[in-house]
């Protein structure tokens, strides 16, 4: 996994030193997934930084759902995570864990912090709290219930907990510094009263853990070593610190790294949750989506995401990456890997002439230019052909024009030579079929006196051709930062024509591929069999362009 391993410089910097220090000897790391949405790119920066790090030291990377707020999450989220993290290509072996499986441990440990007095029972709630933390600059007020005594607190706190309040009628703050310069350090929540049904506990519960108190103890747990998480948790980290600390057990080290952000798109999963509610796409797989089910249905290859990842790295420096150097790398993956085969987008019809009206042949053609282990497909050939309208052309503007015109001889693809002899057009001047001849002698696509021709075109038999839906995507915003504008709604710059429908003829072999199949058509671009795809109804999704389009 070389070229894709992620130069994280920074943060192997630190492990090398605590493995050379004896500080560590096992280095443990983990994906906490939110089960309250599909993964996006994004997360697979976090995933390829987690388990690629576990990977490099030899170490163990623990898949764990961070299941503390009932309200959000949903089981459909559960098994899609678990899809696309194997999808990408990691496994956490026998490390799956939730954190709602630690809840009576949390409570254990709740329980004695107030017995140290670093914790109280609070009833102001968190609006009526702001009041009371105040602003950096300036000592926040001492809240009521700060000074209750450890018996008051460890009563309340069971009321809390066997249901004696209302959701929100207190909360179980910690006892830290109502001056602290870091808010965070202000006396934060740990606990509140939230009546939800819970998808592992069920009703067992109407206290929460807040997440800055759950997410240290579950690395502390698990005995996790190293614990990579995004910047804007960096004010957290004295918290976490402080937590463990005063209740003296395992310290993880959390460190921090920049989000990835990518043009075109949007990143957040409230923000995709509302295009799906809203159905301005057609679901968290659409495939104009930035999750990794939307990826995979478009045709991006896991290796690409990967190489991606490791290209940028893990670094302290807040960025928006171009989806250009993202495609790019797609289209260099694609290129290698994606069998080529042939299909017309835009059909005229092209009528040999000299070839015998009831013939068919067959031509094996190479899957692949420079990869013989591809292997060959059969292509079948006939008088009437299919190719595009744009291989045809009544006066060429240029000399490097490579399609038809009257009197001009062409390569049909891996089967003969033939030369444009005339064109038939109806009233309105639209091309119906254009008449060639073809030369018997140039079987293979070459001629036995070495005479050359200037192009090479694609076609299908028409005779042979399947119709296909073609599903081309584009980018799903205009913008390349549809977040940029803070007056405007973000959803206002989708692109109407992020998806454009047509019908294609599509040659025997590409209608009888599995969905999800990648191809190259020749001249065209990357294709992949949809979901919807089968052998009779033949669905196309464009991945990319062939080549980036000129700015
Ligand atoms: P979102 O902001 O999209 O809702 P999240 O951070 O709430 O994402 P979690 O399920 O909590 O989603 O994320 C799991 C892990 O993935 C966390 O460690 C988080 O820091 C990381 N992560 C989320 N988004 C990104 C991103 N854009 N780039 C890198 N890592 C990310
Ligand atoms: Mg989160």
């Amino acid at each position: 996994m070389s070229n894709e391993e992620i130069k994280t410089n920074f943060i192997h910097d630190i492990i090398d030193a605590d493995l050379a220090s004896g500080k560590r000897t096992q280095i443990v790391t983990r994906f906490p997934p939110e089960p309250n949405g599909y993964l996006h790119i994004g997360h697979a920066k976090a995933i390829c930084l987690d388990f690629g790090t576990a990977e490099k030291y030899n170490g163990k990377c623990h898949l764990r759902f961070d299941d503390t707020n009932p309200e959000a999450e949903d089981e459909e989220y559960v098994q899609a995570i678990q899809d696309d993290i194997k999808w990408l290509g990691f496994d956490w072996g026998e490390n799956l864990f939730w954190a709602s499986n630690y809840f009576d441990q949390m409570y254990s440990y709740a329980v004695e912090l107030i017995k140290k007095g670093k914790a109280y029972v609070c009833e102001l709630s968190q609006e009526a709290f702001k009041d009371y933390r105040g602003i950096p600059t300036e000592p926040g007020k001492e809240p009521p219930g700060r000074q209750n005594t450890i018996e008051e607190n460890l009563a309340l706190f069971e009321k809390m907990k066997n249901g004696e309040f209302e959701d929100g009628a207190c909360v179980l703050r910690a006892r830290i510094d109502m001056a602290s310069p870091n808010l965070h350090l202000r006396d934060p929540a740990l606990y509140r009263i939230k009546r939800a049904h819970h998808h592992n506990t069920g009703d067992t519960w109407c206290i929460y853990p807040m997440y800055d108190f759950a997410h240290c103890i579950e690395d502390s747990i698990e005995g996790v070593t190293h614990s990579m998480c995004t910047l804007e948790f960096e004010v957290h980290r004295p918290l976490y610190d402080w937590i463990l600390q005063t209740l003296e057990i395992f310290q993880p080290q959390q460190i921090e790294f920049s989000r990835l952000n990518l043009t075109y798109t949007v990143m957040s999963k409230r923000k995709l949750l509302e295009l799906v509610n809203e159905k301005l796409v057609d679901g968290w797989d659409d495939p104009r989506m930035p999750t990794l089910c939307g990826m995979r249905r478009r045709g991006f290859t896991a290796a690409a995401i990967r190489n991606f990842c490791g290209i940028l790295g893990a670094t302290k420096v807040e960025s928006i990456s171009e989806i250009e150097l993202f495609e790019s790398i797609v289209r260099d993956d694609l290129n290698e890997t994606s069998p080529r085969a042939m299909a017309v987008l835009d059909p005229i019809k092209v009528v040999l002439e000299n070839y015998p009206e009831d013939q068919t042949e067959t031509f094996e053609l190479p899957n692949h230019p420079k990869k013989e282990e591809l292997g060959t497909r059969t292509v079948p050939f006939s008088r009437e052909l299919f190719i595009e309208r744009n291989d045809y052309i009544d006066v060429p503007p240029n000399n490097k024009y490579k399609g038809f015109f009257v009197g001009r001889e062409v390569r049909l693809r891996g089967a003969y030579l033939a030369t444009c002899t005339a064109v038939e057009k109806d009233a309105d001047g639209n091309v119906v079929f254009i008449a060639c001849t073809y030369d018997p002698k140039t079987k293979g696509g070459s001629a036995p006196d070495g005479r050359k021709v200037k192009g090479t075109i694609h076609w299908v038999s028409a005779k042979h051709a399947v119709d296909a839906e073609i599903r081309s995507y584009d980018r799903l915003f205009t913008e390349e930062n549809p977040l940029a504008d803070k007056e405007k709604d973000f959803k206002e710059f989708i692109d109407p024509q992020s998806l454009e429908i047509s019908t294609a003829k599509i040659e025997p072999v590409l209608a009888q591929a599995v969905p999800s199949s990648r191809f190259q058509f020749e001249r065209i671009g990357y294709f992949c069999a949809d979901l919807d795809h089968t052998p009779e109804a033949p669905v196309y999704n464009r991945t990319l362009t062939l080549r980036a389009p000129r700015k």
